[in-house]
């Protein structure tokens, strides 16, 4: 069945490293966006999972998450909710799980206080162990943990100091993304043109930020959390079953601005801006953009190699990228094993590089 992905870009702060159009916005356009958003969502189809993602859902008014829900109204075998840590209370938790809420992914990313600081977010350790305390006291344990390596003067005993935290902290499952900087983004701007400001001058340089990656997977597979994609990472049954569909490529539909859609044949993503999103309503115009067919050979190992998984080649993948399989079967960037192939840790770090070669291949 389908998943159902809700964009909700407004947070309280702006994160240094952040290009997404997400960030502060006039209270207005968040009520004009709502009022948008449940309009889009009438003709969403029946599906099992559902993600609110952003932006900070977690800052939006329980009323309006109980809107969308019964907007919905739909059973959900998984419904993740985005969450920034220090920002949970019991009350807000409950409406949560009153309009469905049943897993909870919290935006970490660190748990040393000078990393967080620069990032511009406002959690420390203490508020991150509170809130998952809280969340495992109102019933919810399906928890999910972001963590960035490479943040600005992160070393490798800080780097530790956090995977320590999350494993004792129990949660089923974890996020761990390697930092990249867009030049968009205020501390993209500072390392390009120089300055202080957002930590430009100690951001790790490439090997480094692999060296943690490599790290992370080692130490979290250790305690039980093995990755199952290569930013994520799950207790066997953890995983979560909405983002799993992206890497099926099972069909899922988004709402709000920048929201992405994939019905099984063609792909299509929203206006960027919340802006253009209400201006799109507001002229009564769809707020979909330029839409996509892929050819599903490409996708089959474009998006099927992100996971740990694999991909299981045909005949007809064989005749189409043997030269490229036996080129990186050879150079330790895959590896063959029942008939799948998987990229090897070598190969994640130029997965980019790899799924590139299967593109009009
Ligand atoms: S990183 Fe997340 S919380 Fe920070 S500005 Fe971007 S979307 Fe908002």
């Amino acid at each position: 069945m389908a998943g159902i992905y809700i964009s909700w870009p407004f947070c309280a702060q702006k994160c240094t490293y952040c290009n997404f159009a997400s960030g502060v916005q006039p209270r207005g356009l968040e009520e004009q966006y709502l009022t948008a958003l449940i309009a889009e969502l009438q003709s969403a189809p029946e599906a099992d999972t559902l993600y609110l993602g952003g932006g900070t859902p977690s800052a939006m008014d329980p009323p309006a998450i109980e809107k969308l829900n019964s907007t919905l109204s739909r059973t959900w075998r998984e419904a993740t909710l985005e969450a920034a840590p220090g920002s949970l209370t019991a009350d807000r938790i409950r409406a949560w799980q009153g309009a469905g809420i049943n897993r909870i992914s919290l935006g970490v990313q660190s748990f040393v206080r000078p990393e967080l600081a620069r990032t511009g977010r406002k959690h420390d350790a203490a508020g991150v162990i509170h809130d998952v305390a809280l969340l495992r006291d109102l019933g919810i344990r399906n928890i999910s943990v972001d963590l960035i390596a490479g943040l600005p003067g992160q070393t490798p005993q800080s780097w530790q100091t956090s995977l320590d935290a999350l494993i004792a902290l129990e949660v089923p499952h974890a996020s761990v993304y390697m930092l990249e900087v867009d030049d968009d983004s205020r501390l993209g701007s500072e390392i390009l043109l120089g300055g202080k400001r957002y930590g430009a001058l100690d951001v790790p340089n490439e090997n480094q930020i692999a060296d943690s990656y490599e790290t992370a997977v080692e130490h979290l597979a250790r305690h039980g959390i093995r990755r199952y994609e290569i930013s994520n990472f799950a207790t066997p049954g953890a995983e979560s079953a909405h983002n799993l569909k992206y890497w099926h490529r099972d069909p899922y539909f988004g709402y709000g601005s920048d929201a992405h859609s994939f019905d099984g044949i063609t792909r299509w993503q929203n206006v960027e801006t919340a802006l253009e999103y209400v201006d799109r309503f507001g002229r009564g115009e769809s707020p979909r953009t330029a839409s996509t067919r892929p050819d599903p050979a490409e996708e089959k190992f474009f998006v099927g190699l992100r996971l740990a998984e694999g991909v299981q080649p045909d005949a007809s993948d064989w005749l189409r990228y043997g030269a490229a399989f036996e080129r990186h079967l050879a150079n330790g960037m895959l590896e063959s094993s029942n008939g799948h192939l998987r990229l090897t840790n070598r190969g994640i770090m130029v997965s980019n590089e790899i799924f590139e070669e299967f593109v009009a291949a």
